[in-house]
C-alpha cells in the first residue's frame, strides 16, 4: 500500500477540479482544501500521508474511465452521447411554495432532498451553503434535518470542494443522499470504487447540470462593480427569489441589493475557472438523477416561481421522483428528450468543444485530462470559439488593464433583466 501516487502531480499539472474528494476519502486526514488565487486546492501533510494513493485513485482531476464506470454501474455504456445514461426525464418543481421560491430552479432537489430525510429514506445530504462567518465562501456540509437542507437550496456560483464533506459520511452510520456537480459525484463514483463501504452509504447521487463554474474573483470583481467590499457584505446568496431568480446581496449595515441572474451571470462569465473548460460532463453522467434549470421556451415566458427538469438514471432515482410526486412534494411531468437537449444545447457543444481545445492545450504543451468516452468532432466554429474563450480569460483574469478594457468595451449591450417574479409571503426570510 505504501509509496504510491498522491495528489500533487495533479495540481502541479493544473488538473484540479477542486472538488474536495481527495481530502474527503484520506484516511489519516492530510488534506486541506485550501483557497489559492481564485478557487480550492488541496493542500498535503507530507508529515501525516502515509502514500496510500486513495487520493489519486478518488481524483476526477486527472482521469475518468467514463465508459468503464458506466458498464459496471449501469450495465452498459451509455445511449446518448450528450446525455449519458437515463432512464426518464421530467420537467418539475417543489409543490411547497416557499421552497420552489427559494430554490435555484422551483427547488425541486431540496424538496426531494427533504422527502428522503423525513421518509426514512436518508439519515443526511451532503449538501452546500455560504459559510456564516465568510460569506462569500461556501461550505459542504452533512445536513440530517429539514430545515438544514431548505437553508442549503440555491446554486452558489463559485468553486465548492464538496467532496471534503465525504469524511463526515465516512465516520458516521446510515444511508445518505449526495448533491454536486458532475465533477463531484465523478469524484464520489471514484471514491466508491475504492472504498465499498461508501458505495453501499450513499443512496442518491443528484448532480446538478453544469456547463461552467467561475472563480471567486469572478464574484468579487462583480460586487466591486457594484461598489460593494467584500468585507461588507453580511449575506450572499446566488440564486433563489423565483425564477431566473436573483443574486441577494445584505451587507453589515442592512443595506440589500437584488440583483437578477442574467445581469450578474453575464459579468461572472469570463471568470471560468480553467479546469472547468476541459469538462465533457455538463450533466453529471455518473449519477442517479441529474437536476437542471428547465430552459423550455413556453416556461420562459410564463413561469416566474421556477422549474428544473430531471433525468433519471437509476430505478432508486426513478422509484424517489414516483413517491415524491404520490405523496404531492414535487410535481412531476414527462419531459421529451428532444426537448430537454434543446433546452440545453450546451450538453453537446461540449462534446464537441472540449476535442478542440483539449487540442489546443495539447499544441501548447499543456496537460490534459484523460477521458475515456465519446466525444464528437469539433467544428472550426468550436476552435475559434475556445480561442475567444482563452483571450478572454487572459485579458479579464490576468493583470492586463489594457486588454481588459478593450474587451469589456467590446462586448455585447446587457439585455433587458427578465420580469421581476411576484414573491409568497415570508419569501425573503431564509435566514
Ligand atoms: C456552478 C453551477 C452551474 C450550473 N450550470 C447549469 C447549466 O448550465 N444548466 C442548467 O440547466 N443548470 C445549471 N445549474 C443548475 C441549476 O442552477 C440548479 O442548481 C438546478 O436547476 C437545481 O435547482 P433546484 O431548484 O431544483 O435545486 P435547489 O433546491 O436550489 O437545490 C440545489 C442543491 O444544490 C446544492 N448546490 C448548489 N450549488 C452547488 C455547488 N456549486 N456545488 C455543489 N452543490 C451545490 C445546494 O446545496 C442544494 O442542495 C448550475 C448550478 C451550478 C451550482
Amino acid at each position: 500500500m505504501k509509496n504510491r501516487q498522491t495528489i500533487r502531480p495533479v495540481v502541479k499539472r493544473a488538473l484540479c477540479t477542486g472538488c474536495g474528494t481527495c481530502a474527503g476519502v484520506c484516511p489519516r486526514a492530510a488534506i486541506e482544501m485550501v483557497v489559492q488565487k481564485d478557487r480550492y486546492v488541496p493542500r498535503l501533510d507530507k508529515s501525516r500521508c502515509i502514500q496510500c494513493g486513495l487520493c489519486f485513485d478518488a481524483c476526477p482531476g486527472h482521469r475518468v474511465d467514463f465508459d468503464d464506470m458506466s458498464t459496471d454501474l449501469f450495465g452498459d455504456i451509455p445511449q446518448d452521447v450528450a446525455l449519458g445514461r437515463y432512464l426518464g426525464c421530467y420537467v418539475g418543481h417543489a409543490v411547497d411554495p416557499q421552497v420552489r421560491y427559494n430554490g435555484a430552479s422551483g427547488g425541486l432537489v431540496s424538496a426531494l432532498l427533504a422527502f428522503a430525510l423525513e421518509e426514512g429514506l436518508i439519515d443526511g445530504a451532503l449538501v452546500t451553503r455560504m459559510r456564516d462567518e465568510d460569506p462569500l465562501r461556501p461550505e459542504a456540509w452533512l445536513a440530517r434535518t429539514r430545515s438544514g437542507i431548505l437553508a442549503a437550496a440555491g446554486s452558489k456560483y463559485c468553486p465548492v470542494p464538496a467532496g471534503t464533506a465525504l469524511a463526515q459520511i465516512l465516520n458516521s452510520e446510515g444511508r445518505f443522499a449526495v448533491v454536486g456537480l458532475p465533477c463531484h459525484i465523478q469524484g464520489l463514483r471514484k471514491a466508491e470504487q475504492c472504498i465499498p463501504r461508501l458505495r453501499e452509504q450513499i443512496r442518491y447521487r443528484i448532480s446538478l447540470a453544469c456547463s461552467l463554474n467561475y472563480s471567486f474573483r469572478g464574484t468579487e470583481r462583480f460586487l466591486a462593480g457594484c461598489g460593494v467590499s467584500p468585507a461588507a457584505v453580511d449575506v450572499l446568496q446566488y440564486r433563489g427569489r423565483g425564477w431566473p431568480g436573483s443574486m441577494l446581496i445584505r451587507l453589515r449595515d442592512g443595506t440589500e441589493h437584488t440583483i437578477p441572474l442574467a445581469e450578474y451571470y453575464r459579468e461572472l462569465r469570463p471568470y471560468s475557472l480553467r479546469r472547468c473548460t476541459l469538462c465533457s460532463d455538463m450533466l453529471g453522467e455518473l449519477s442517479d438523477l441529474t437536476c437542471g434549470d428547465a430552459w423550455l421556451p413556453d416556461l420562459a415566458q410564463t413561469d416566474h416561481q421556477g422549474s428544473s427538469f430531471a433525468v433519471t438514471r437509476t430505478d432508486a432515482a426513478e422509484e424517489l421522483l414516483e413517491l415524491a410526486a404520490a405523496k404531492q412534494v414535487v410535481e412531476l411531468s414527462d419531459l421529451g428528450l428532444d426537448q430537454l437537449l434543446a433546452s440545453q444545447g450546451h450538453a453537446l457543444f461540449k462534446k464537441r468543444k472540449l476535442s478542440a481545445r483539449l487540442e489546443l492545450f495539447r499544441l501548447a504543451r499543456r496537460s490534459v485530462p484523460t477521458y475515456q468516452q465519446t466525444l464528437l468532432p469539433p467544428t472550426r466554429a468550436d476552435y475559434l470559439h475556445s480561442l475567444k474563450l482563452y483571450a478572454a480569460r487572459y485579458a479579464l483574469a490576468g493583470n492586463h488593464r489594457i486588454l481588459r478594457r478593450l474587451f469589456r468595451s467590446a462586448r455585447r449591450p446587457r439585455p433587458a433583466a427578465p420580469p421581476a417574479p411576484v414573491p409568497p409571503t415570508e419569501a425573503l426570510s431564509r435566514r
